[in-house]
């Protein structure tokens, strides 16, 4: 199938582009906003989405690079996942976003498709927003009336909806730089490398006198919104990470899971199976890091 035809406009700077999405949204016009168009093509394609007036972001050079601003690594939301994959700067001192990028579907999709791509499109099976919750992540957002900051617990509302506003563009992402000591892990079940997984546990922890601290885990890909897992964190926070003790809380987050997705690949409770194995493995590998990190 095509998609319907559409007007297709590229402003070259943020400014532009934020009045022309607000003038076009005050006519009543059904206008999107276009990044690396790795979701969105293929969405005008099959005709789920179908707007009058595609905004191309690709000529602004104020949406693209990286950089490091007072312990937090920003990113500028058209900066494509392979630079990000490629940078020195994440792969060294955030190396959890370094390791969710390279999930992130194939390279030639990692070359075309943008980082703020990702999470304006709020696929509860990405890996991002996962990565985010666990990071305490914030996005930046300009819109007719200015900036605002939105930390990652409220930016993803539910599956495909984030809490932008209609005339808002995503205009960078931000990240703490990962503290010395810090244990991370994310794995992922996927049919196929490079699909969207079926299910997927990122976790962040820190050992301190032999004990486990400030746990955060987040599941991506079993319920219409990404996941804290809570239960899993509260589980194991103040106990010493033995293996009974890993499984335990492994055990707790896949159990206090809301009823999770099914589809013709993977059944609700296969989702949460594969929830509680991801878990322990990566409570297990991040446990292995923290401690090499410590070191
Ligand atoms: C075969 C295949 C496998 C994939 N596998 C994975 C995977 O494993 N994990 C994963 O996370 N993703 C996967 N994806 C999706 C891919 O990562 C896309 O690149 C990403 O979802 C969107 O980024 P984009 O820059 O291409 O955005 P686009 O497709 O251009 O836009 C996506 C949506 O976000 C909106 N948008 C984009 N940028 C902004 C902005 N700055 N401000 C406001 N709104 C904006 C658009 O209007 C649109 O609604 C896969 C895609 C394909 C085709």
């Amino acid at each position: 199938m095509k998609s319907v035809a559409f007007d297709y406009l590229t402003p070259s700077t943020l400014g532009e582009a934020v009045a022309l999405l607000e003038r076009l949204e005050n006519e009543g016009k059904d206008t999107k906003i276009l990044a690396g168009g790795q979701s969105l093509m293929p969405m005008l394609a099959m005709r789920v989405a179908r707007p009058e007036i595609l905004i191309d972001l690709k000529d602004i050079a104020e949406l693209r690079g990286l950089r490091e601003e007072k312990g937090w690594i920003v990113i500028g939301a058209m900066t494509s996942k392979r630079e990000a994959e490629d940078s020195d700067l994440i792969r060294t001192r955030q190396p959890l976003f370094h390791a969710a990028t390279q999930l992130v579907a194939h390279l030639t999709i990692r070359n075309r498709g943008s980082v703020g791509g990702s999470f304006a499109h709020g696929d509860p099976a990405s890996e991002y927003p996962a990565v985010a919750l666990v990071l305490d992540m914030e996005m930046k957002a300009v819109g007719p009336t200015g900036e605002r900051i939105i930390p990652a617990a409220d930016f993803f509302v539910t599956y495909m909806t984030t809490s932008l506003e209609s005339n808002e563009i995503l205009t960078e992402v931000r990240m703490p730089i990962m503290p010395a000591g810090t244990g991370w892990a994310i794995q992922e079940f996927a049919r196929r490398r490079g699909d969207l997984a079926l299910a997927g546990v990122a976790v962040t922890l820190r050992l301190q006198n032999g004990v486990c601290q400030d746990t955060r885990m987040a599941a991506f890909g079993v319920n219409p919104a990404t996941v804290r897992l809570s239960a899993g964190e509260a589980a194991l926070n103040g106990h010493p990470p033995d293996p009974a003790t890993l499984a335990r809380a492994a055990a707790a987050a896949a159990a206090a899971l809301e009823e999770p997705m099914t589809c013709a690949h993977a059944s609700s409770e296969y989702r949460r199976d594969l929830i509680k194995t991801l878990a322990e493995r990566c409570l297990a590998q991040a446990v292995e890091r923290a401690g090499r990190r410590a070191a």
